[in-house]
């Protein structure tokens, strides 16, 4: 979608820290992290939200990958949090599907 900023990331017209990537989904270092670890993972295809139309596949594939690479970040041991803020109520910013991944401190609970 031509004015999404996640779409530009995966087209590669904006710079974005990546840490893993293959044909349906990208995960990369969220630009104003909330934690030590807080990356996010998107699908490729634009949805705007978890709560439009993505498929149950794509979804477990989504928290599939954000696990694994937070193991990968270190997050292993002591765990985190899988974050999905859906719209307006949910704090959504970025109308493109994404998972936060956060992790390597304490976090609060329960949100504000
Ligand atoms: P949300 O509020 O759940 O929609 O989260 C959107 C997230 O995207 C926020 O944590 C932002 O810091 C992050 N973000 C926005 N623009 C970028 C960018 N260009 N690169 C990486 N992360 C971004």
């Amino acid at each position: 979608m031509a004015d999404c900023i996640f779409c530009k990331i995966i087209a590669g017209e904006i710079p974005g820290r990546k840490i893993y990537e293959d044909g349906e989904i990208l995960a990369f270092h969220d630009v104003n992290p909330q934690a030590p670890v807080h990356f996010l993972v998107i699908p490729k295809k634009h949805i705007p939200s978890v709560m439009d139309g993505a498929d149950p596949g794509l979804l477990g594939k989504l928290l599939f990958k954000a696990q694994e690479l937070a193991v990968q970040e270190g997050c292993g041991e002591k765990g985190g949090r899988f974050v999905i803020n859906c719209k307006e109520d949910g704090g959504q910013t970025v109308d493109h599907l994404h998972v936060h991944a956060l992790g390597g401190r304490p976090l609060d609970w329960p949100p504000g």
